[in-house]
């Protein structure tokens, strides 16, 4: 499964036995992304910049 990363726009390939809550780093621009939503059809996923609870931005 594939999802285009929301800062470079790459391809980022999302295993199709990942879980919500997993993180997935762009290839291209080495972003973190949580997934937060999986389903046969789509996944969603947020920035995760830094793996841990600071939201400072
Ligand atoms: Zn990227």
């Amino acid at each position: 499964m594939k999802k285009d990363c929301n800062d470079c726009g790459a391809e980022i390939n999302v295993p199709g036995d990942s879980m919500v809550g997993e993180i997935v780093t762009c290839p291209d621009c080495g972003a973190n992304f949580e997934i937060i939503e999986k389903s046969e059809l789509k996944i969603e996923v947020k920035p995760a910049e830094s793996i841990g609870e600071d939201w400072g931005q």
